[in-house]
């Protein structure tokens, strides 16, 4: 036996027919550039993330790259971000010419602490980008109270549809911030057959300059007002997004009793620390990831006896190589030094069967004699 880390298989299995179907209207039509897809699906995640604009845009790295570019973000600046993420939310500021600036993680959370965050800023600093990593929305309301005056672009990659009480308002992922960017990557909770991104945002003129830079530049046809970029969202991902979006409620929820099963049976082990969610947050589980001890070990057992898991990330971004021109060195963010060593995440997808959960934390005990 064996259980995959993901099995998007499964899922298809289940919603061959609806997404096959929205697919097809789109070849029929052969309009596969924008359109009636996009924009339905563009609605239907402003609905859902509580937003009044919502653009489509070519995969979640580009909706990065864009939202930086549509609040100016250029060479010279610095943006202030966590170095515990995937590279893309850096990689994104090192292309539109900023300096990446690192603040470490609230160690419970994973996300950027918002006093690290404050502390970060300079003079030339332009914007502030949290992750909300794991699926967990970071704590957008405190980083915005720490850093009252600059625009907060939130990398909810991970967390479509995840929520966060503030005050006595639910705010759903990428809504409290000035942007939001999403990423339809097949292995994100709502995931395309392919690329995809989307971003939102409450503020009309962001929302315009963010049509513009999508399609080179320009609103009118052959007239550009800036250099832009070719990152629509394709029309046959928009199809396939709108089939599976009326799931991914539910699809989350599963999760989160997969997430929960196992806290059950890891609870009081010395060896393993269950993730930590801000009991203001609900979590959409993009991942299940523990902290344990001897993780490599761990690691090694798991995949012998064949239960799919996955270090994310195994390097934080200041001590990666290609920022080295960056000055930063081992020992600078101390925590993201160690979740990189500590953490290991394992199969939490919704269609995982009991067995499967059985087998994996099976697995795990065996290892730890616990
Ligand atoms: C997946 C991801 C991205 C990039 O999304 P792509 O669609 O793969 O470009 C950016 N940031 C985070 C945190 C991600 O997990």
């Amino acid at each position: 036996m064996s259980v995959p880390l993901l099995d998007l298989r499964a899922q298809h299995a289940r919603i061959r027919d609806e997404v096959v179907s929205e697919m097809m209207r789109v070849v029929d039509d052969q309009a596969f550039i924008l359109g009636a897809p996009v924009e339905r699906l563009e609605k239907a995640v402003a609905e859902l993330s509580h937003s009044r604009f919502a653009i489509g845009c070519a995969n979640g790295t580009d909706a990065i790259l864009l939202s930086l570019r549509a609040l100016d973000v250029k060479t010279g600046d610095e943006v202030v971000t966590t170095p515990f993420t995937f590279f893309a939310t850096a990689g994104a500021i090192h292309n539109v010419g900023a300096r990446p600036v690192f603040a470490d993680i609230d160690p419970d959370t994973f996300n950027i602490s918002p006093r690290a965050a404050a502390s970060a800023v300079t003079g030339k600093t332009k914007a502030v980008m949290p992750v909300d990593l794991f699926g967990q929305i970071a704590a957008v309301d405190a980083v915005r109270a720490a850093i009252p005056d600059l625009p907060i672009i939130e990398d909810a990659a991970q967390s479509i549809g995840a929520s966060r009480k503030i005050g006595d308002r639910t705010y759903m992922a990428g809504e409290a911030a000035t942007i939001g960017t999403f990423s339809f990557f097949p292995s994100k909770n709502l995931g395309g057959y392919g690329d995809g991104g989307m971003i939102v945002t409450q503020d009309e003129e962001i929302a315009n300059r963010l049509k513009r830079l999508r399609v080179h530049g320009g609103m009118k046809t052959y007239y550009h007002d800036e250099v832009g970029y070719n990152s629509r969202l394709d029309a046959l991902q928009a199809a396939v997004l709108l089939a599976k979006l009326p799931h991914l409620e539910s699809w989350s929820a599963a999760r989160r009793k997969n997430a929960e099963y196992y806290n059950a049976a890891f609870a009081g082990s010395p060896d393993i620390k269950t993730p930590y969610i801000d009991p203001a947050n609900v979590s959409i589980y993009n991942q299940y990831t523990l902290r344990v001890r001897r993780r490599d070990a761990l690691q090694e057992h798991l995949k012998s006896k064949g239960i799919g898991n996955s270090i994310y990330y195994p390097l934080p971004l200041h001590l990666q190589p290609c920022f080295a021109y960056l000055g930063y060195s081992e020992g600078d963010f101390p925590e993201s030094e160690r979740a990189a060593k500590e953490v290991i995440s394992l199969p939490v997808y919704p269609e995982l069967e009991q067995s499967q959960l059985d087998e994996v934390i099976e697995a795990v005990r065996q290892f730890y004699g616990n």
